[in-house]
């Protein structure tokens, strides 16, 4: 909570001020400059069909689409923009990132067109509790707006809260999320189009174990799509 009010206390006194090189912003939301943005090493997976990111889950889900905003290796700017939004309490960069990719997407990619509903991978809850917020929801949300889907945080859940996967390998990471999801309400799923969105991906066993749980509900479809891509 501590983080929550601060960020609000800090936004009011540095309404427009650009995350990664500290200059004045154009608009008051917006939290990346029009110049970061321009030089920040973007993915464009979107315009590939395969990609390095549909690539990652080959032999292990069918997924319709896959696109992560930019890459995540050795990027100071994308590390901060990554942090700021999940430590930080800066919530506006999720929004901000989400409202940018979403219009980038659907204007390159028609599966992306198609999305009916947006659904963040969750936290545990007490894991959220303790951060006061899911990063996620935020993305989600700017993406719902640009693609014109609902986005809903209440309908996928995590029932266990697992320990942090920074240090595991991919087999670990695996076993670590095997089972731990859960769709609350399969009959809303049922025949839609989703997309599944979550911060980072980095060996995608967060992504495919949600994933899994999705596709359980008769005529669901799943694209992915992150803010950012581990090499
Ligand atoms: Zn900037």
């Amino acid at each position: 909570m501590r983080v929550n009010l601060y960020s609000g206390f800090s936004a009011l006194i540095h309404p427009s001020i650009c995350i990664t090189c500290q200059q004045k912003v154009v608009k008051k939301e917006e939290v990346i400059c029009i110049e970061c943005d321009y030089h920040l090493p973007r993915t464009n997976f979107h315009t590939e069909k395969k990609n390095k990111f549909t690539e990652r889950f080959w032999g292990r889900i069918p997924i319709e689409a896959a696109a992560s905003m930019y890459y995540f290796n050795g990027n100071e700017h994308v590390k901060r923009i990554i942090h700021g939004l999940k430590y930080e309490g800066k919530t506006q960069i999720g929004e901000q990132v989400g409202r940018i990719m979403g219009k980038r997407i659907a204007y390159a990619n028609p599966t992306f067109q198609k999305i009916d509903l947006i659904l963040p991978v969750p936290l545990h809850y007490k894991r959220q509790k303790e951060r006061g917020y899911n990063q996620s929801d935020f993305f989600a949300k700017g993406l719902a707006k640009t693609l014109i889907a609902i986005w809903r945080n209440d309908l996928l859940t995590r029932k266990v809260n697992t320990k942090s996967q920074t240090t595991m390998n991919a087999l670990e990471r695996m076993k670590n999320v095997e089972n731990i999801f859960e769709v609350v309400d399969p009959a809303f799923l049922k025949n839609k189009n989703i997309l599944l969105v979550d911060d980072v991906v980095t060996t995608g066993a967060t992504l495919e174990a949600c994933a899994k749980e999705i596709l359980k509900v008769e005529g669901t479809k799943v694209s992915l799509a992150t803010m950012a891509f581990v090499l």
